[in-house]
């Protein structure tokens, strides 16, 4: 009985330090492309990626040909820090630091979805973070607007931004939950941090006949993620989607340096 419970318990061990194995930051082999701790290349970045959109995205239910076409294309890699790279294709978050993360493959692309814009809109992202949601929404609408709180990730991903070529995405540090007065209105509004409740400021920035993709805290410590459509009269019918979980929105403090 004792060996049983011995094996049972080496087993829940291997599954839980699989599943948490990125977020250890450790130096050791990988089974994906190249082998060992040989530097990916960009090929086998591309390789994955393709991968992604097959197994993670369309497997799930994701069918919009522009969202597919922007995931496959941008290099989510990019806006991974370094020690965490190799993962960035895998089925999950990942830590890009100052406690915060980079969302799930699948989430970026069922949010952008979600969306429903094309390549004449201007849309607006509260939690710029990495960048990576910025840089996928810029690859199909016309100006991508976002707003980081924490200055240290704003630049940073704004830098990201400006290097792999991703012109019309406009960064600025400040709390997002205000959205961008002088901006809007814009045709979209996407949040990318658990709010309470969906900020007045943003709807009073979403236009008539616009969408906001928002996760709203729910009772079960996570968060549902709605769709919020403005009607022409300027009323607001939100629908809840898939429970998610994101990393809170900070509301009403000061820019975190
Ligand atoms: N969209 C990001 C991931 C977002 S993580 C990506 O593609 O990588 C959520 C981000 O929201 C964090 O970086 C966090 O600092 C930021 N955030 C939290 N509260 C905010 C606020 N009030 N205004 C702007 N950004 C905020």
């Amino acid at each position: 009985m004792k060996f049983v419970t011995f094996i049972l318990i080496i087993i829940v061990l291997s599954c839980v330090f699989y599943s948490y194995r990125p977020f250890m930051n450790f130096k050791g082999k990988d089974s994906i492309a190249n082998g060992g701790n040989a530097k990916f290349k960009e090929e086998d970045y591309a390789r994955e990626r393709k991968k992604m959109v097959e197994q993670q995205i369309m497997a799930r239910g994701v069918k919009d040909k522009k969202v597919l076409d922007a995931m496959e294309k941008v290099p989510r890699h990019m806006f991974v820090p370094e020690g965490y790279r190799r993962y960035s294709y895998y089925d999950q978050p990942l830590p890009i630091g100052l406690g915060q993360t980079i969302s799930q493959p699948y989430i970026v692309a069922l949010m952008t979805e979600m969306l429903d814009v094309d390549n004449e809109d201007t849309v607006l992202e509260i939690g710029t973070g990495s960048g990576y949601q910025a840089a996928v929404l810029s690859t199909i609408v016309k100006e991508v607007y976002t707003i980081e709180i924490i200055e240290a990730l704003g630049l940073r991903a704004e830098e990201s931004l400006k290097n792999l070529g991703y012109d019309n995405v406009n960064v600025k540090i400040s709390d997002g939950s205000l959205g961008w007065p002088d901006k809007g209105p814009f045709d979209a509004i996407i949040v990318t941090a658990a709010a309470e409740k969906i900020p007045d400021p943003l709807i009073s920035q979403l236009k008539p006949g616009g969408r906001m993709v928002i996760p709203v805290n729910n009772t079960f410590y996570s968060q549902d993620l709605l769709i919020v459509e403005k009607n022409d009269a300027g009323n607001i019918d939100a629908k809840k989607t898939i429970p998610v979980r994101f990393v809170p929105l900070v509301e009403g403090e000061k820019v975190a340096k």
